[in-house]
């Protein structure tokens, strides 16, 4: 067996003591003489799993009681339209920010709902293709807004708000798809965080919510069954089959969390790899960060050489080298390391070491 370091931005590279217990598991769970996959998902085994699995991420996330976890299915991009047709029910507007394609069709998918001319756009970075992140003018908020959107990190083109925008009663509802549990945040700051399981939490399939409790059950008429949150959280998750095996593996990986010492190690260590990669570019005649100062991602580093032959000479030769999936989004070009909580510091190091000798051999 050998396995590379996969720089992919989602699905993504898992902790390899996740998977080995996962497959310890796979037969067998516990003495339930099945495996997790085949199991009910009302009986008292997989009760336990998804319980213990909400129970960690409000002990790792420090999430406060009056937030409901619910754990869905229909990836990040469902609730593109579950907020817009669950929360935009009192003055029936939003405002956004649109720092890149997910941000955007957050924004999009809002329009389509309640009408464009109730979306205000707050500030875009699309001038500069979503290389930055805006700085915000309150005088542009709607103070009577049902939600303010962010997308905290934006995957594609590797930034990251540094400091959420306060928007004082408007309740932020944030994508952290591709950063939860990469570093801590303050979950009383926000009205809702959702985010796909694929980047930094589990196997795709999985969606995870954490939504203030005033904010559930007044969605609009006409909501299906499906897409509104009371639904969900009425039900424990349960109204219909959830994602059982994404949730079982969550529950492996907030456990690989704790052992590594919680979110406050997660992010020190992130930092850590973070810093090898940009000094790297920072001094490189070769290859160019594509976004400077303090918006930088931890997650996801986007690079380029200028040069889109030397581009595509690197991705495949990296390849070959065991560094897979380094091409950049088709929208930036160039390169893309996503550095994932599971991506280990011996990966970045080796990168950059293969990156200097890439350099070298091709001046
Ligand atoms: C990957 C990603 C999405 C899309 O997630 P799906 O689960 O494929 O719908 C949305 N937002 C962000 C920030 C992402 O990184």
């Amino acid at each position: 067996m050998s396995r590379v370091y996969n720089f992919s931005a989602g699905p993504a590279t898992l902790p390899e003591e996740v998977l080995k217990k996962a497959a310890d598991q796979m037969l067998e769970y516990g003495d339930s003489g099945q495996s997790v996959m085949e199991m009910s998902h009302r009986s008292k085994e997989y009760q336990a799993i998804i319980d213990e699995t909400e129970a960690r991420l409000r002990k790792v996330m420090n999430i406060p009681d009056n937030y409901k976890v619910l754990f869905l299915q229909g990836g990040a991009s469902s609730q593109f339209a579950m907020i817009p047709l669950n929360l935009m029910n009192k003055t029936g507007k939003a405002d956004f920010v649109i720092t890149g394609q997910w941000a955007n069709k957050a924004y999009q998918e809002a329009c389509k709902l309640c009408g464009e001319e109730n979306c205000n756009v707050v500030a875009s970075s699309k001038d500069k293709t979503f290389s930055y992140i805006p700085k915000l003018d309150s005088s542009k908020f709607n103070p009577t807004a049902d939600y303010f959107h962010i997308c905290q990190n934006n995957t594609i083109y590797g930034t990251k708000w540094a400091e959420l925008p306060n928007t004082g009663n408007v309740p932020l509802v944030a994508d952290l798809s591709s950063c939860i549990l990469s570093e801590p945040v303050d979950v009383s700051k926000y009205g809702m965080i959702y985010a796909g399981a694929q980047k930094n939490m589990g196997p795709a399939g999985l969606t995870v919510v954490i939504i203030r409790e005033d904010l559930i059950g007044n969605a609009k008429e006409g909501t299906p069954t499906m897409f509104d949150y009371e639904t969900h959280a009425k039900n424990g998750s349960m109204y219909n089959t959830p994602p059982t095996y994404g949730i079982y593996i969550l529950d492996l990986v907030l456990e690989w969390v704790e052992n590594k010492g919680g979110l406050e190690a997660m992010k020190e260590i992130n930092e850590k790899k973070a810093s090898i990669i940009y000094n790297f570019l920072d001094g490189s005649k070769m290859f160019n960060a594509t976004v400077q100062g303090e918006d930088r991602s931890l997650m996801n580093v986007p690079f380029v050489t200028g040069n889109a032959d030397l581009d595509a000479k690197f991705v495949a030769e990296a390849k070959a080298n065991g560094f897979i999936n380094i091409k950049g989004h088709r929208s930036v070009g160039g390169m893309r390391a996503s550095i994932y909580n599971a991506m280990p510091i011996e990966g970045v190091e080796k990168l950059v070491q293969f990156m200097a000798k890439f350099e070298s051999e091709n001046q």
